[in-house]
């Protein structure tokens, strides 16, 4: 079997009638690049970026954080990288920066909302992966976008910030691509108003179970109400890829969910452009789609839409995927 995965690290993630996905990698630091190729990763879906803001007193430079951008994007040879701006707060505490208790972090001052409020930040961030675009195929997303105004304001700071380089003379990919992760449900739920004003969406499932099913995601005791399989976190899949689709955008995912074998039909029906995980869930999510019909798996997600409880569907799914080896 291990062998078997190992041949399919340079075939495409095609069906066998012929629907191509993108399978790309979810990686925390520039070392992650050499197991993303080793798995035949297409490109990275999700570059975590906390990494360079984590377990040190300051503030990452800009020339820090252009360097690590920079190794990546080369290191992936043209290959799409996305690479999100930070995404502090929550459990993620950087204790320089002197954040006040919260009662509920979660649902707090974080990612964009800290970068919003702390423009000295976000702006060192944007220069250094636009400085950094000049060397390969990088595309920037937003995290816990919550609307369109998040988008417009972070937009601006963008705007402000390639201003800046082009008085400066510093060079930059023009048509940077600018995506956002869906995460938070009045996002995926006014997916339509967002898809005229990104390039791209990325589904967080992690995030996006936990704050539609209201279920703290680190929490053991609760951990069965943490449904990627409910209708509702389905649904709102659904809704998010096709509002991408009508405005001609593409639709990735990088939550867990994207990894996850149970998953990759439903996902493959509903029209997911690109699927980002952990490198070595690549082969075996890649031996799925080159073993579903892209027809039976619409055919499975219009089931799938009609059932009602996470666990049925869930069974079902493991009922599938038995009959593929
Ligand atoms: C998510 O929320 O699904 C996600 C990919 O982001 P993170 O796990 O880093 O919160
Ligand atoms: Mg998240």
């Amino acid at each position: 079997k291990v062998e078997k995965l190992r041949k399919l690290k340079d075939l495409p993630a095609v069906t066998p009638d012929g629907k191509k996905v993108m399978l790309v990698a979810n990686i925390g630091t520039p070392k992650d690049v050499k197991s993303a190729l080793a798995n035949g990763a297409e490109g990275v879906g999700l570059f975590r970026t906390e990494f360079l803001y984590m377990d040190r007193t300051t503030l990452p430079t800009e020339e820090e954080q252009f360097e690590a951008y920079k190794e990546v994007a080369e290191k992936m040879e043209g290959r799409p990288v996305t690479i999100r701006t930070l995404d502090i707060g929550g459990d993620k505490e950087l204790p320089y920066l002197n954040m006040q208790k919260e009662m509920n972090p979660f649902l707090g001052y974080r990612a964009i909302r800290l970068c919003l409020d702390r423009k000295d930040i976000f702006k060192t961030q944007l220069r250094a992966l636009l400085r950094a675009s000049a060397y390969g195929n990088i595309h920037i997303m937003y995290p816990m976008i919550s609307s369109i105004t998040d988008v417009r304001r972070a937009n601006a700071v963008l705007n402000e910030v390639k201003a800046e380089l082009d008085k400066e003379g510093i060079k930059y990919d023009k048509n940077v691509k600018v995506g956002i992760m869906v995460e938070i449900p009045s996002a995926a739920i006014t997916a339509d108003i967002l898809a005229k004003e990104v390039d791209f969406f990325s589904i967080g499932t992690n995030d996006l179970c936990q704050y539609t099913l209201a279920v703290d995601r680190m929490d053991e005791h609760v951990k069965d109400y943490y449904q990627p399989f409910n209708p509702a976190i389905l649904r709102l899949i659904k809704l998010v890829i096709d509002a991408a689709h009508k405005e001609g955008k593409f639709a990735a995912m990088c939550g867990e969910m994207a990894g996850d074998p149970l998953a990759t039909v439903i996902l493959l029906g509903l029209g997911l452009d690109e699927f980002s995980m952990s490198s070595t869930s690549i082969p075996t999510i890649k031996d799925i789609i080159r073993n579903t019909e892209y027809e039976k798996a619409k055919e499975i997600v219009e089931k799938v839409l009609n059932m009602a409880e996470a666990e049925e569907i869930q069974k079902m799914m493991e009922d599938i995927i038995k009959n593929i080896d």
